[in-house]
């Protein structure tokens, strides 16, 4: 049986087939996956094989695939060990608003740049559309062109009236989402909406509360009646926060990376230098001038700050 490790808790994994029936497995002994060390060997989204026993009511599994992204967390602060949370994730998915609570670009900026260090695809779904007229709506279309400019896909929805539902689901149909945002912005409802019944109980805990619990919490895939997986994870609400080397922010700037080395130094931090080619870009107006702000401000280090991050 070849299927995908839907939920893991310790040593039993369950693993779902593409026909949708599941097995709960124990992994062969004394396996080990090379590269990293973590405290669980097996995440949801790992792509498993596996041997049915006779009477296919468990199965071991003897192979796991490589992968192509995973989401880690450190098993605490000082550790060297990582618990993976997730693996092989297609798409990230920021749900925002310009409606209350109001989504910063700084947030976006934040998530995105951490995305693209995991090397996951991101999208942006701006919700609460029946809650834009006039100026806010306005603001939405100057925002939608940033991010697509810098190219992030966005899609503009509303659970009120029903506006871009359909896209939405095409969005996440067949394929593996993480779906992230601050509290407030939809969605519960949203997914809800095209999935009913399915509540994500990981969402409403708090980051504090998840400090110093992390072997304890488990990350759950759930299938979508029309194809693909929602991944419900406390790792969700953290997704922001990840330790950044100064040095590769520029490269997380889709926009950036394309004029980087054009810059006349190559150790060039886009601040300062004479003949820097991202400052020249900022200047002409070919990149937008939050994106740029937001990158100084994660360069430099800046604590996360909602007000000062409202660009
Ligand atoms: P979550 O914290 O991101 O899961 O947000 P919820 O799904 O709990 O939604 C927060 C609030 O926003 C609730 O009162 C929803 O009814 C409301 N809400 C969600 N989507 C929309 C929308 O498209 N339009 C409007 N006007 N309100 C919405
Ligand atoms: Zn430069």
């Amino acid at each position: 049986m070849k299927g995908i490790v839907t939920r893991s808790t310790g040593s039993w994994h369950t693993v779902s087939d593409a026909e949708g029936n599941s097995l709960p497995c124990k992994l062969k002994g004394n396996f080990r996956i090379k590269g990293i060390r973590t405290t669980n060997p097996l995440a949801v989204g790992d792509r498993v094989e596996v041997e049915v026993s006779g009477d296919k009511t468990v199965g071991i599994i003897t192979r796991v695939l490589d992968r192509q992204n995973y989401i880690i967390r450190k098993a605490t602060k000082l550790s060297k060990e990582s618990h993976i949370i997730a693996a092989n994730i297609d798409q990230l998915i920021i749900v925002a608003t310009l409606a209350f609570p109001r989504t910063s670009t700084g947030f976006i900026d934040r998530v995105l740049v951490t995305a693209e260090a995991y090397h996951i695809p991101a999208a942006i779904v701006f919700n609460k559309m029946d809650l834009h007229a006039g100026e806010l709506l306005q603001w939405l279309e100057e925002t939608e062109q940033i991010y697509s400019d810098a190219g992030y896909p966005c899609l503009r929805v509303s659970v009120k009236s029903g506006e871009g539902i359909e896209n939405f689901k095409e969005l996440l149909k067949d394929k593996i989402s993480l779906i992230t945002g601050h509290s407030g912005v939809g969605k519960s409802s949203l997914i809800n909406l095209i999935q009913p019944g399915l509540r994500l109980k990981t969402m409403e805990i708090s980051s504090y509360h998840l400090k110093g619990q992390h072997a304890t919490t488990f990350a759950e895939m759930h299938p979508l009646s029309f194809g693909g997986f929602i991944i419900d994870t406390p790792g969700i609400k953290e997704f922001g926060l990840t330790d950044f080397n100064k040095n590769e922010v520029a490269e997380r700037f889709p926009e950036m990376r394309a004029l980087m080395h054009q810059c006349r130094y190559s150790n060039c931090t886009h601040s300062h230098e004479p003949g820097c080619a991202v400052i020249k870009a900022v200047e002409e107006g070919r990149i937008h001038q939050s994106r740029y702000y937001n990158y100084l401000s994660i360069f430099n280090g800046n604590d996360w700050n909602e007000d000062k991050w409202n660009h």
